[in-house]
C-alpha cells in the first residue's frame, strides 16, 4: 500500500464509495460515459483496489479520471453498494492536489471550471454567466441567442430587476453581498479555494510559467479549443 493511496483513504468520499469491488461490470454496463469514451468505472474500482501507487498515479495523469457525468446510475446498481462516482470524486482531487491533471487534456480543463465557474461562484454566486456563452464557441444556441448577446446591457435595462449590465447572472437576482461572504467561508473551510489554487499551480508547473498559463488560456478564449495550445515537451 503506497503513499497516494493512503491518501486517497483518507478522503471521505472513498470511504462513502467504496466498500469492496467484485469486478462485475455492472457499473460498466449501465455507464453512459464508457459507452462513448475509453472509460469503464469497474476499471477505476479495480485499479483503486490494487492499492499499487504506480497503478494509481498513472490513473491520476490520465483523461479517464473526468469522463465520468457523476449521473450516479453505478451506485444504483452496484451489488456492493459501491459508489464509483464518489471514488472518481476523491481521485479527482487527489490529482488536482498533486498535479497530475494536468499531464491530460482532460485534467487541464479544470482551468477553464476553476477560472469560469469557480471564480463566478466567489464573485457572483453563479457559476456561469452569459457572458461567458459567446456566440462563437455555441453556434448551437442559434440566432436568437446571438441577437441578445450583442444587446444583453440594452435588454437589461428593459427588464428592470437589480442586476448588473454586464457581467450579471442574466435574469437572476444580485446575490447581497453578506451571503456571498458566507459562500466564500464555505469554499474557504471545505479546502475549495486551495484546490482553485492547485489547479494554477500545476497549470504553472506543467506549462512552465504564468505567462504560458496565460497563453494557453487565450488559446482557449479565442479558439474554443485548447488543444491548439502545443504543450511544451519538457521532459
Ligand atoms: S458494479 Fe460494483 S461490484 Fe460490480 S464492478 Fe462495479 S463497483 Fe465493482
Ligand atoms: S456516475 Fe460516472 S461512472 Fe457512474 S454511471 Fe454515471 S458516468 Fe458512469
Amino acid at each position: 500500500m503506497g503513499t497516494l493511496f493512503n491518501e486517497l483513504k483518507q478522503d471521505i468520499l472513498y470511504q462513502h464509495g467504496m466498500n469492496a469491488c467484485l469486478n462485475c461490470g455492472v457499473c460498466t454496463a449501465v455507464c453512459p460515459a464508457a459507452e462513448f469514451n475509453d472509460y469503464s468505472p469497474r476499471e477505476i474500482m479495480n485499479i483503486v483496489q490494487s492499492e499499487d501507487d504506480e497503478q494509481i498515479e498513472d490513473l491520476l495523469k490520465s483523461d479517464k479520471i473526468w469522463y465520468c457525468g457523476q449521473c450516479f446510475s453505478c451506485k444504483t446498481r452496484c451489488p456492493r453498494g459501491n459508489n464509483t462516482a464518489s471514488v472518481v470524486l476523491a481521485l479527482r482531487r487527489l490529482s488536482i492536489r498533486h498535479g497530475y491533471f494536468a499531464e491530460s487534456e482532460k485534467g487541464r480543463q479544470q482551468l477553464f471550471a476553476k477560472r469560469v465557474f469557480g471564480e463566478n461562484v466567489l464573485k457572483r454566486g453563479y457559476t456561469l454567466l452569459a457572458e461567458n456563452i459567446t456566440p462563437a464557441h455555441f453556434p448551437e444556441l442559434g440566432e436568437n441567442w446571438e441577437y441578445y448577446y450583442e444587446h444583453r446591457a440594452e435588454m437589461r435595462q428593459w427588464w428592470d430587476v437589480p442586476m448588473d449590465l454586464e457581467n450579471s447572472p442574466g435574469s437572476h437576482r444580485m446575490i447581497p453581498e453578506k451571503d456571498l461572504d458566507e459562500v466564500r467561508r464555505i469554499y474557504q473551510k471545505t479546502g475549495a479555494i486551495a484546490l482553485m489554487d492547485a489547479v494554477e499551480k500545476g497549470m504553472e508547473k506543467k506549462l512552465g510559467s504564468k505567462a504560458e498559463v496565460e497563453k494557453y488560456w487565450q488559446t482557449w478564449l479565442e479558439t474554443g479549443d485548447s488543444r491548439n495550445y502545443e504543450i511544451p515537451d519538457r521532459q
